[in-house]
């Protein structure tokens, strides 16, 4: 089978799914691959929720990426009649013996920094404030600081995929799903890109293939891109009366390098998601181990959230693995392939992407029309790894 399309989109995840609707909604001949059935639970937007923040701490360029994104999910909100993005607000916050207000590394000091900047609208919370407004989060340290960020909350990653590949296809998109791509081969006119079913032809093709990027871009992917195991737990409420009340996103810092993040309860669930991070353990997509251990659960109880968030039990109601695909300095990848011609790669996203996902859809849709996009994405070109090793 030989299919011909102008803009080919490899892999249907968070990237792929905006990338495919904007794309299609701008009247582009769109054909979408996914080796599985998107949303689905083997790559990186699975899990229910994802914060999101305009005071992005990773970074002042991500900050006009994400006040798009949240213009794109109300606006998709209402072609769709889904519920999108909550927007219970954010609580990020630093309780640790070591906190040092100058302490420019701290997450909290960064993101205090960034919202002052830019302008965005926050609340510089007291340790006495944090304990009166969010009682879940005991005992506090006096020395606490907490930044909250009403404007902040949390997205629904499997709706969002859902309700944008629906409208890319309502715009007519072709979108071959459980279809798997081999191989990618370019020339000066386009671009031939083999799957286990057909020959696609395109003028140009978005990779946004996630953890397999490293796999199907090759050089210099292969040795930038590493693929990082996550756990995500739901632990079962002890008491809901201490989250009834506005509860918000939330990331924690207690000690230097030493932090998680969660939600709010959703509606009916009784239970309370929370995860933390590791770089340490690499991981390929062949090889992840899917199951979270008893073991595994037991320590993120006792490390993260005994002592820290009351109210909580050590009973787990659902775990789930998800995979980081992270760059060297944990920034985005978002660039022309360096030797396949019209190639863009936009799915290396350290484990933040999420949030600027929809924006990103809308610029690369851009860029693959007119060759350039509105948002200055030139923060995330390959060129900084230039020279290394
Ligand atoms: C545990 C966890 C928590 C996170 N929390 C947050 C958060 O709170 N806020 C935030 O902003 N971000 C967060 N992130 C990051 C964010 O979720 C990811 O950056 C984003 O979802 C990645 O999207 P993607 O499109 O790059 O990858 P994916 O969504 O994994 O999509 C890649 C797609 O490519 C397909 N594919 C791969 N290879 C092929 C092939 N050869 N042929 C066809 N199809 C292929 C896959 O099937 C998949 O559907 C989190 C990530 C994880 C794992």
């Amino acid at each position: 089978m030989e299919h011909r399309c102008e803009v080919a989109v490899l892999g249907l995840g968070a990237m792929g799914a905006a990338t495919a609707y904007q794309l299609a909604k701008s009247g582009v001949r769109v054909i979408g691959v996914d080796r599985y059935h998107p949303p689905h639970t083997q790559g990186s937007s699975h899990g229910d929720t994802r914060i999101t923040r305009l005071s992005v701490g990773e970074g002042a360029a991500y900050v006009p990426i994400v006040r798009n994104s949240h213009r794109i999910w109300r606006e998709l909100e209402a072609l769709s009649g889904e519920s999108l993005f909550e927007q219970c607000g954010v609580l990020v916050m630093t309780s640790s013996p070591d906190y040092d207000a100058n302490d420019a590394s701290d997450f909290t000091n960064r993101t205090f920094q960034l919202a002052k900047t830019y302008g965005i609208e926050h609340e510089v919370l007291s340790a006495e404030q944090i304990r009166q407004r969010f009682p879940q989060f005991s005992p506090v340290l006096d020395s606490a600081v907490g930044y909250f960020e009403p404007n902040g909350g949390y997205v629904r990653p499997e709706r969002c995929i859902a309700v944008q590949l629906r409208l890319a296809e309502e715009h007519g998109a072709t979108l071959l799903k459980g279809e798997t791509v081999t191989a990618i081969t370019s020339h000066e006119q386009g671009v031939t890109i083999t799957t286990d079913q057909r020959t696609i032809h395109a003028d140009k093709v978005v990779v946004s293939a996630g953890m397999w990027s490293r796999e199907l871009l090759g050089q210099p992917f292969d040795r930038l891109l590493r693929v990082c195991r996550q756990k995500l737990f739901w632990f079962e409420l002890e008491e809901s009366a201490r989250f009834a009340q506005v509860s918000p996103t939330f990331i924690f810092t207690h000690g230097p390098g030493q932090f998680h993040y969660g939600f709010p309860p959703l509606p009916g669930e009784g239970s309370l998601k929370v995860a933390t991070e590791q770089y340490s353990e690499e991981s390929s997509p062949d090889t992840l181990d899917r199951t979270v251990s008893a073991a595994e659960a037991r320590d993120m109880f006792e490390t993260q959230v005994r002592g820290r968030i009351a109210g909580v039990t050590s009973r787990v109601v659902k775990s789930a693995v998800c995979a980081y695909t992270v760059t060297p300095d944990s920034h985005f990848i978002i660039d022309a392939h360096p030797s396949l011609k019209n190639t863009l790669v936009v799915s290396a996203c350290s484990g933040h992407g999420f949030k600027h996902s929809a924006a990103l859809g809308e610029a690369v849709a851009q860029w693959c029309v007119r060759g350039s996009s509105d948002l200055d994405l030139s923060a995330f070109s390959l060129k900084r790894f230039a020279g290394q090793p």
